[in-house]
């Protein structure tokens, strides 16, 4: 039985820091994994290039499909076109609304859209099914079942934190994850959990590597670009930095509303910026733009704050002091 190590890598300094312990202690059978959720930035695939070059270890990208999954809500569609489907909550299907959505729903490749497409709407902080399906799913059935099937354990390496809140502080540094039928064990491993971040740029720096750029261009976190979980600040600089990413959102949103029950398909919740309900929500008035909008303002979202909108975007605004 062999024991395989897997580090699920993501571009950010976390997993890339974590990625050079694993070399340091020359770990054996380490298999580097990048899911691709589609929605990342294109410095940070860049970096992910860059990372498997610099460090002569393959890094092997990993996406999900989900045409099955589309297929399955375009029969849904023809259900309810034929009167065979049963409305469930607080919105229902019509037949109108089912043919424009027959229009749209074809895989478009882009696993966030994709995604999206499946459920009829964006995930969210309450609703995050994203890192899920396009993490952590991708990683068990691409990655570690093979592997466990075939009878062999594996140690995957997940480089959290436990300063960076939540719940990470009650996370252990092992943990048996699952067992299988044929005995074979999968373990969590997280040897950076006592790590600040500091200590993740500092073991760039003890290698020579450089650090995404992202880091330097006011991102705190590297992921999706944006992420459901951008904050006001982090939003405007995105918007400031990389308008081109928002406006991928603007089209995403356009199209997911085509194929949601209730015409409405934010990135955001419309709920955030007062909709109480479908009818008061649309991408125009609450869609990524509106939010753009509403970062622009100081606390209370009423008044524009001109030192955050004019602010220039220069100025080096990376949490950890990069360029200092
Ligand atoms: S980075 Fe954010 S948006 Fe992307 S999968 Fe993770 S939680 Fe979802």
């Amino acid at each position: 039985m062999t024991e395989h190590n897997i580090i699920s890598y993501s571009g950010g300094k976390d997993s890339t820091a974590m990625l050079l312990l694993a070399l340091e202690r020359e770990t054996p059978n380490l298999q580097v994994v990048f899911a691709d959720t589609g929605n990342e930035h294109p410095s940070t695939y860049e970096y992910v290039r860059y990372v498997e070059q610099a460090t002569g270890v393959p890094i092997r990208w990993i996406r999900a499909d989900f045409t099955q999954q589309i297929e399955g809500r375009r029969q849904m569609m023809r259900n309810v076109i034929a009167g065979t489907h049963k409305n469930q909550g607080r919105y229902e299907w019509t037949p109108a609304i089912a043919h424009r959505a027959l229009e749209i729903l074809r895989p478009t490749g882009n696993p966030f859209l994709d995604m999206c497409l499946v459920h009829g709407r964006f995930p969210s902080t309450k609703v995050a099914f994203c890192s899920k399906e396009l993490k952590r799913d991708q990683l068990t059935k691409q990655v570690h079942l093979p592997l466990l099937d075939a009878g062999d354990d594996v140690q995957s390496w997940q480089s959290v934190r436990s300063d960076e809140g939540g719940k990470r502080h009650l996370l252990t540094a092992t943990e048996l994850s699952m067992t299988r039928p044929n005995g074979a064990e999968l373990w969590s491993f997280r040897p950076i959990l006592a790590w600040k971040a500091e200590d993740c740029f500092k073991m760039h720096r003890k290698h020579g590597l450089k650090a995404n750029p992202l880091y330097a261009q006011g991102m705190k976190r590297v992921g999706c670009m944006p992420c459901i979980n951008a904050g006001k600040d982090e939003l405007l600089e995105i918007s400031k930095r990389f308008p081109e990413e928002l406006k991928r959102i603007a089209e995403w949103e356009r199209i997911v509303s085509l194929v949601s029950k209730t015409n409405v398909g934010t990135f955001f919740p419309a709920s955030d910026l007062g909709a109480t309900s479908a009818a008061d929500a649309g991408t125009l008035t609450h869609g990524i733009n509106a939010r753009v909008e509403w970062a622009k303002t100081s606390r209370g979202g009423r008044q524009y704050d001109m030192l955050r909108v004019d602010s220039p975007v220069e100025l080096c605004t990376s949490i950890y002091g990069l360029c200092e």
